[in-house]
Parts: structure tokens; sequence; C-alpha cells
């Protein structure tokens, strides 16, 4: 039996059945129900189709999960390749974030209003955007199930969830960010709450954190602390500085590593490899720490003025609990096609997939000719001919002022985009960060516009270059 008021769905097709809307109308107040009676009547003339039955499925050619950076640069490209194509994407946010922006808003250089859109103002012409959450995969029968237990039927389905991040990974955090001189730029709440902490220092220990999972932007945590240190250091503010890491090193490509090693000793930072968070403990202003000696665990307490985490992340528990996960919870695709392993109408992009790059904006942005030229591909049942080599970016903001671009593929091979020195940090890619990257974001990669790859393979003295942060 249906529930009074009802959710009711309007879908707006035009001739050969091409889906151009799809309207979730949810709880109608009472007060609305001659609105109903007035949509029944234009359904008859105008070919708009209700459905009041939750259950019944939706089909698109193209499904895609998530409407991030990855999923709307996929839809739009897509429909520029192929203007009659159904595409669907699945989002449950209003909100689009330009998540590279939030770094630069912790170190007081960008407003935060900037880094944000309605999802929907983003989508390519004619595709529709199913306001909901996948919780399920149905590969067998090609269909996608929702929280609210709508199911969505594919041809072809596109995994773009992106990364999850585990706050409640770390003992007392949740309750204690955004206050106590505890912030994180992961959030976007939190972001100018860093700047605040920055900005109001008195001095004193600053600690900033890299957890020891697979991140997003796996430059951003040292981000932060060079962009807190180049304020402290304009302001003479006396500030002890310490990068806790998980890791073993300040960055996974060595070439790079040796450089942004130059970059701490110039601020005076300490590193502290092998340290994972563990638990924070605001009003106490104490941090702690877990290492590993001869097989034993041991804890070390920390006291802080102010502490930067990065939390601990992973692949979406929706995609880690599915059959189409690998071992350790990511969509498993192969890592030049991006197609799945085990089901070739399945394909993957951005952070929630098991291709070995690093994840970045910047990989998705090579990422996304590959996956449009493949999807088409087998559409027509044609071989997959387009590969991805892992290509990403990293722009580290050294100081407000001067950014070190490292441009890297699969293997860690240097592959930058001009033949300049990578390593030393330049105002000119400054300018890219703060001015051009986010241009290219909002008016390029996700309106479908091919921008050309011009990243190579590239040669450099094995002697660093003088670094100035
Ligand atoms: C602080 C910070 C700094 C960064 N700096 C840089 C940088 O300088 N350069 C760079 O290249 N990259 C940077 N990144 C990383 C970059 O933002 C991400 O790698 C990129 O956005 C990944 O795109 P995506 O589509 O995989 O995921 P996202 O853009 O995160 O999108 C995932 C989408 O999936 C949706 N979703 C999740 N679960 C479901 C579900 N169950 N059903 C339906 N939809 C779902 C989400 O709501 C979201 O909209 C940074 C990130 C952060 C946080």
């Amino acid at each position: 039996m249906l529930a009074w008021p009802p959710n009711i769905r309007i879908q707006t097709r035009i001739f050969g059945g091409l889906l151009l809307q799809e309207t979730d109308i949810c709880r109608y107040p009472e007060s609305s129900i001659p609105m109903v009676a007035v949509i029944v009547v234009i359904d008859k003339h105008i070919g708009m189709q209700m459905n009041t039955d939750r259950e019944q499925t939706a089909r698109y050619t193209v499904v895609i999960i998530g409407a991030g950076t990855g999923g709307i640069a996929v839809a739009a490209s897509l429909r520029r390749a192929n203007p009659g194509l159904e595409i669907a994407l699945i989002e449950p946010s209003d909100s689009h974030y330009y998540q590279p922006g939030w770094t630069l808003v912790g170190g007081g250089q960008y407003n935060i209003n900037a880094t944000r859109r309605d999802t929907a103002s983003l989508l390519p012409p004619s595709t529709v955007l199913i306001n909901g959450q996948a919780t399920s995969f149905m590969p067998e029968n090609k269909l996608v199930g929702l929280q609210d237990g709508r199911r969505i039927a594919y041809e072809v389905l596109i995994v773009a969830a992106g990364i999850q991040l585990n706050w409640n990974a770390i003992e007392g955090l949740s309750e204690t960010l955004g206050h106590n001189g505890v912030t994180s730029n992961y959030r976007r709440d939190l972001a100018p709450y860093t700047w605040r902490c920055v900005n109001e220092f008195k001095g004193g220990t600053a600690i900033f954190t890299q957890p020891g999972t697979p991140i997003k932007c796996a430059g951003a945590p040292q981000k932060a602390l060079y962009l807190s240190a180049d304020y402290f250091r304009r302001q003479g503010i006396k500030a002890e500085l310490y990068f806790y890491s998980a890791a073993g090193a300040v960055f996974g490509v060595p070439f790079y590593a040796k450089a942004l090693d130059e970059v701490m000793a110039a601020y005076g930072a300490n590193t502290v490899f092998n340290r994972e968070l563990v638990a924070v403990d605001g009003p106490n202003k104490t941090a702690t720490f877990e290492h590993k000696v001869d097989g034993e665990t041991q804890r070390e307490h920390v006291r802080f003025d102010l502490l930067h985490v990065v939390p601990p992340q992973g692949a979406p528990d929706f995609i880690r609990s599915s059959t189409l996960a690998n071992e350790a919870g990511w969509l498993e695709v192969d890592a030049a096609t991006l197609q799945h392993v085990r089901h070739a109408n399945i394909f993957g992009i951005g952070d929630c997939t098991s291709a070995p790059n690093s994840k970045t904006a910047a990989a998705v942005k090579a990422q996304v000719p590959v996956v449009v030229k493949n999807v088409l591909s087998h559409l027509k049942a044609a071989p997959l001919q387009a590969r991805y080599d892992g290509y990403a970016a990293c722009p580290l903001t050294t100081s407000a002022g001067k950014v070190l671009l490292a441009e890297f593929s699969y293997g860690g091979v240097v592959t930058p985009s001009l033949p300049l020195d990578p390593r030393q940090p330049r105002r000119l890619y400054w300018s890219l960060k703060k001015t051009w990257l986010p241009y290219f974001y909002w008016h390029l990669l996700l309106k479908g516009r091919a921008v050309p790859a011009i990243q190579k393979k590239r040669d450099f003295p094995d002697q660093l270059p003088s670094i100035e942060p």
C-alpha cells in the first residue's frame, strides 16, 4: 500500500525516450494535492511519465555513481562525445566542492565560498540527477540499489564515489574538531578554522599529521604545515613545528621527497615518521601516537597548541562490502583501462578505485579521456584502446607565493609538463594553483572540455637545485 502523502518521481522525456530530467517530489504537503493533479494533466498532453511506485526501475545507458570531480567530468565529456547518450548521475549531496581550494583557505589565501557550487548547476545538458545514495550493486542484473529502495538499471556503470574519511578511527577527534586548536583542511567547514588557529597562534607547538592509509592529495598534510610555517615566519612568531607521519618519508616519490626534506629543514620543522595518530584529548591539548618497537606497539603523548589532523581514509563502505571490491576494499579495476576486472560493463574513476595512482583531481583529469573512450568502445563492442599511465600532480604550496609542482606517473616516473626542474618551488606555479587551476576545474574539466596533456618523462640531475620555499 502506498503511504500518503506519497513520494512521487517525475521523468521528462523527449522523442526516442531520451530522459531529460528526473525529479523526486517527496512528501507533498496536503495543501499541494491540487498541484499533483495539474501534473497528471500535463502528463497526458506532453508525455511526462509519473511514477508512484518507488520499486519501479529507471533505466539509462550510462549510470554514474557520484557527482564529484570524476562523476561530473566524465558525464560532461561523454555528453560532448555522444549527445544522444542517456546518462544519469546518482548523488546524495546538493553541493559540489572544489576540494583543492581548502588548503589555500586554511592558509588564509582563498575564500571558502568560492569552493562550493550547487551540484545541479554543474550537470551537463540532458543528463539526469538522481538525488540518492547508492548502497548496493547487482552486477548480474545490471542494477544499482539506492538507500531508499529504488533500483537504477544501466548498460554501463561508472563508479566515481570518491574516498571515505574515517574521522572516528581516531579516539576523541570528532568531539574536539573545530575547538581547542584542533582542525583539518579535509572538511570544508573546518578549513576556515585552520586559518583562524594559524592567525591567532601566539607561539608554541604546532603539529601536522598524516595517517598510514592512502589519502586524497598525499601532499595536503604538509601543505598545511608550510603555509602555517610561512605565516609564523612572516609574523615573527616562534613555533615548534612537527610533521608526524605514519609513512616512512615525507612524500611517496623519492625524487620529490628529497626536495621536500629541504623545505621542512628550511622551516626548522621536525619530521617524525612511522607514527600513527590514534587519540586526541582536546581539552588537555594532547595527541597520542602509536609506533612499533621490536614488534611491540608503543604509545607517545605529545602536547600541542595547534593540531592539524588528516584522518585515515579508505574505500566507501558500500564498495568495500560489495563483490566489486578487491581485498583492500577498492573498486577493482584494470590500472590501465580502468575497466572492472570481473565485469566488462563497469568502469571506475577517481579516488575510489584500486588503480595505484596518487588520488588527486589531476589524476581524474588524466583518467577522464581514458574512461570516456573505453566506455564508448565497450558500447560498440569494440576493443578498449585507451590506457591511463598513472599520471597525478600535487602542487605543494611551500609558502604563500611559491609552489613545488610534483608531477609523476605509475612507478614514480617523473613526468613534468614543463621542461623546468620540478623540485624547485616557483612563483609561476603559485599563480597556477591559485588562479589557473580553479578556472580549469570549473570551466574546462567539469565542462568536459579537453585540455591537451603535455606532461612527459624528463630527466634531471641527481643534485638538488637550490631550494627556497
Ligand atoms: C584538502 C584537500 C586538498 C586537495 N588538494 C588537491 C590538489 O591540490 N590537487 C589535486 O589534484 N587534488 C587535490 N585534492 C584531491 C581531489 O579533490 C580529489 O582527489 C578529487 O576530488 C577526487 O574526485 P572523485 O570524483 O574521485 O571524488 P569526489 O570529488 O570526492 O566525489 C565523490 C562523490 O561521490 C559522492 N558519493 C559518495 N558516496 C556515494 C554513494 N554511496 N552514492 C552516490 N554518491 C556518492 C560524494 O557525495 C561525492 O560527491 C585535495 C583534496 C582535499 C580534501
